[in-house]
C-alpha cells in the first residue's frame, strides 16, 4: 500500500459532480458576486423597469377618465387629452424598453464572459489527473452550454422577474387607491397561484440537472467520434452505424427528459389560466353589486378589470420565472462544482523562485501510484548531474513516462522526494520549475495555427530570424522553406497536415526556442523511415547540448550517447550503468537491447557500434 495522503486522481473523481456544498442549497451570494461589476447598468435597468411599470398604470386610468369623465360629461377636449396621454405613455414606454434591451444584453453577455473566464482560468490550474479522468466533452459542455444557459437566466428570467414584480407592486398600489374593497376581492385568488410553486420548482430542478448531465454525454460522444483521431478510428473499424445508433440513443434520452421538463406543472399552468378568467368575473360581481347599491362608476369597474390583466398576467409570468429560476440554479451549481475543485499541487507559501536552474536532478526513493491500490513507481532513486544525458529503458508499462511526469510536478509522489538543484520541487514555484524544463513527448501536439505561432509557444518574443534558426537546428528548415507560405503555413488540426517526423522536429524547434536547462524527451516508439530517423537524430544533438536530459530511450543512438542508462522494470530501477557496462551484466538491458534496438537500428544504420 502507498503511504501518505489520498492520491489526487482519486480525490478528483470523488469530487466530480458533487461539489463541497450540501446538494440543492442555492448559493445566492456567490451568484450575486457575478452581478456586482455591472451594478451601474443594473440600477439603470431597474429604474427603466420601474418607470415603464408606472407608465403602464396610466392607460386604465385614462380609460376610466374617458368613460366616467369625457364620455359621461360629453367633453371632446378632455377626450382628446386622455387619448393623447394614453398614446404618449405607450410611446415613451417602448422607447425606454429599447434602451433597456441593450443594457440587458450588455449585462448578460458580460456575466457570461466573466463566468467563462473564471471557469477556463480554473481549468488551467487543474491537475492532469482531472483531465485524464474527465471526458473532454463534459468539460466543453460546462464551459460553453452551461454558461450560455446562465445568459438566459440573466437576460431573460431575471429581467422578467424584476419587470413583473414592479408591475405587480405598482398595480396593487393603483387598485387600492382606486377602490380598496374591489382590490381586496381581486386579491382573493392569489394564494391559489402561489402555494404549488415550491413542489413544481423542486421537480423542475431535479429534471433540469439530469438534462444537463445528458448533454454532457452527448457532447462527449461528439468529441470522441468527431475528433480527427476518433473519426479515423470509426472509419477504419467501419463503426459509423454503431456510432450513429449510440448517438441516437443518447439523443432520445435527452428528448425524453426535455419532454418531461416541458410537462412538469402543466396542471398548475392550467389552473392559472382558469384564474385569469375567474378573477375578473369576481370583480364584475362585486363591482356590479357596488354599482347597483352605492353608485360605483362603470369606468372604475372597467379600469379595475384592465388592472387585473396587469396583475394576473405578470403573476402567472412570475410563477413561470420562479420555476425557471429554480431549475436554472441547477446550471449554476454545475459551474460552481467545477470552480470548487481543488487546483493542482498547491504551491507552498513562500515557495522559492528557482531562476535559471543548473539542472541537477535527484530522485530519492520516490513512490507513486495513480490510484491508491496500485504503485506505478516503487522506490525510484537516481541522480542526473548538470549537462548529463540520462536514458531510461525498460519494458512497456514499466513506469518510464511516469518518472518524467513527476519532475515538472504533473503529479506529486506519495513517498520520497524529487529534488532540483538541491530543492524539493514542492518548495519551488510551479512557474519557475516548469520554465526550466522542456518536454518533447511521443505524441507531438501542435495547435491548429501557423508554424510560426506554434513555434512562438516556445518563445513568444522570438523574431522570424530566430524561428528560422531554430528550424535549422531542428532539421525542419528545408521543409519550411519549401512551403509556399513558409512559417505562415497552417499545420491543420493537431498538426496533422505534417508527417509524424515533421511534427516532431517542429516540436524540437519549439523547445529549442524555450531554451530550458532540463530536457525531458519521450522518444517516439513508432519507427520512422531512415531519412526521417536521421533528421530527428541530428535534431536531437543541439537539443540535448548543455542541458540535463532525461530521455525515455527507444533509439540506439540515444542509449549509446547516454552518460547513464537506468533500466526500469515494474516501477523500480533494476539496472544502472553505461551501455558497455550493462551489456556485460547480461541482465534485462542486454536482452532488451538484443530484442529492441538491435533489430530496429540494424535496419536504419546498417551496423552496430
Ligand atoms: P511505455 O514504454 O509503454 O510508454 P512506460 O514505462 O512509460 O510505458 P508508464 O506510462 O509510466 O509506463 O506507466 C506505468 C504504469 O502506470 C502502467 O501500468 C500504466 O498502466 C499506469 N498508468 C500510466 N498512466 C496512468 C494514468 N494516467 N492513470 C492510471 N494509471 C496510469
Amino acid at each position: 500500500m502507498i503511504g501518505g495522503s489520498t492520491p489526487m486522481y482519486v480525490m478528483h473523481s470523488l469530487n466530480l459532480g458533487q461539489g463541497s456544498k450540501p446538494a440543492g442549497r442555492i448559493e445566492w451570494r456567490r451568484i450575486l458576486r457575478y452581478f456586482a461589476p455591472y451594478w451601474r447598468q443594473e440600477v439603470f435597468i431597474l429604474s427603466c423597469i420601474l418607470f415603464t411599470s408606472v407608465l403602464g398604470q396610466l392607460p386604465p386610468l385614462f380609460t376610466k377618465w374617458i368613460i366616467d369623465g369625457a364620455i359621461a360629461g360629453k367633453n371632446l377636449h378632455q377626450l382628446l387629452l386622455d387619448v393623447g396621454g394614453m398614446v404618449g405613455a405607450a410611446l415613451l414606454a417602448s422607447a425606454i424598453g429599447g434602451w433597456q434591451g441593450y443594457l440587458n444584453a450588455f449585462v448578460g453577455e458580460g456575466i457570461m464572459r466573466d463566468m467563462r473566464d473564471a471557469l477556463v482560468t480554473h481549468l488551467h490550474s487543474m491537475p492532469l489527473s482531472f483531465f485524464t479522468s474527465t471526458k473532454t466533452g463534459e468539460i466543453m459542455n460546462r464551459v460553453s452550454n452551461d454558461v450560455d444557459a446562465v445568459d438566459n437566466v440573466v437576460t431573460g428570467t431575471l429581467v422578467t422577474l424584476a419587470t413583473n414584480v414592479a408591475i405587480i407592486a405598482t398595480t396593487i398600489i393603483a387598485i387600492f387607491l382606486l377602490d380598496w374593497r374591489l382590490a381586496l376581492l381581486s386579491m382573493a385568488v392569489v394564494p391559489l397561484m402561489v402555494i404549488p410553486l415550491a413542489p413544481v420548482g423542486r421537480k423542475m430542478y431535479a429534471i433540469r440537472k439530469r438534462t444537463r448531465e445528458q448533454r454532457d454525454v452527448i457532447e462527449s460522444l461528439l468529441q470522441e467520434t468527431l475528433s480527427l483521431s476518433g473519426i479515423t478510428l470509426v472509419k477504419s473499424f467501419v463503426r459509423e452505424s454503431t456510432e450513429a445508433k449510440r448517438f441516437h440513443e443518447a439523443g432520445t434520452d435527452l428528448m425524453k427528459l426535455e419532454i418531461r421538463l416541458a410537462l412538469v406543472g402543466r396542471w398548475f399552468i392550467a389552473l392559472i389560466g382558469a384564474l385569469v378568467i375567474i378573477g375578473p368575473a369576481i370583480v364584475w360581481l362585486g363591482g356590479g353589486w357596488l354599482a347597483i347599491r352605492s353608485g360605483l362608476g362603470v369606468g372604475t369597474i372597467v379600469a379595475f378589470v384592465a388592472y387585473l390583466g396587469r396583475l394576473y398576467g405578470p403573476a402567472s409570468a412570475l410563477i413561470g420565472v420562479q420555476v425557471q429560476l429554480v431549475s436554472a440554479f441547477a446550471v449554476f451549481e454545475r459551474i460552481f462544482d467545477y470552480l470548487d475543485m481543488a487546483p493542482e499541487s498547491p504551491q507552498r507559501p513562500n515557495a522559492i523562485d528557482l531562476g535559471v536552474a543548473r539542472g541537477d536532478i535527484v530522485f530519492e526513493d520516490v513512490r507513486f501510484g495513480y490510484s491508491a491500490d496500485r504503485l506505478a513507481l516503487d522506490g525510484v532513486s537516481f541522480h542526473a548531474r548538470p549537462g548529463e544525458l540520462v536514458a531510461f529503458v525498460g519494458p512497456s508499462g514499466a513506469g518510464k513516462t511516469t518518472i518524467m511526469q513527476l519532475l515538472p510536478r504533473f503529479y506529486d509522489p506519495q513517498g520520497g522526494r524529487v529534488v532540483m538543484d538541491g530543492y524539493d520541487v514542492r518548495d519551488l514555484t510551479l512557474g519557475s520549475l516548469r520554465r526550466n524544463i522542456g518536454i518533447v513527448t511521443q505524441e507531438t501536439y501542435l495547435f491548429h495555427a501557423s508554424i510560426a505561432e506554434n513555434l512562438r509557444y516556445g518563445g513568444a518574443e522570438a523574431t522570424d530570424a530566430e524561428l528560422l534558426a531554430a528550424c535549422k537546428a531542428a532539421n525542419i528548415y528545408d521543409l519550411v522553406a519549401s512551403l509556399p507560405e513558409g512559417l505562415g503555413t497552417i499545420v491543420g488540426e493537431r498538426g496533422h497536415k505534417l508527417s509524424g517526423g515533421e511534427r516532431q522536429r517542429i516540436a524540437i524547434a519549439r523547445v529549442l526556442l524555450k531554451n530550458p536547462r532540463v530536457l525531458i524527451l519521450d522518444e517516439a516508439t513508432s519507427s520512422l523511415d531512415s531519412t526521417s530517423e536521421r533528421l530527428i537524430k541530428e535534431a536531437l544533438v543541439p537539443l540535448m547540448q548543455d542541458r540535463t536530459s532525461l530521455v525515455v530511450a527507444h533509439r540506439l543512438s540515444t542509449v549509446l550517447r547516454a552518460d547513464v542508462i537506468n533500466v526500469v522494470d515494474g516501477g523500480r530501477i533494476v539496472e544502472c550503468g553505461t551501455h558497455g557496462e550493462l551489456l556485460k551484466e547480461k541482465g534485462l538491458y542486454a536482452s532488451l537491447f538484443a530484442a529492441q534496438f538491435f533489430v530496429a537500428e540494424e535496419l536504419s544504420d546498417g551496423a552496430l557500434v
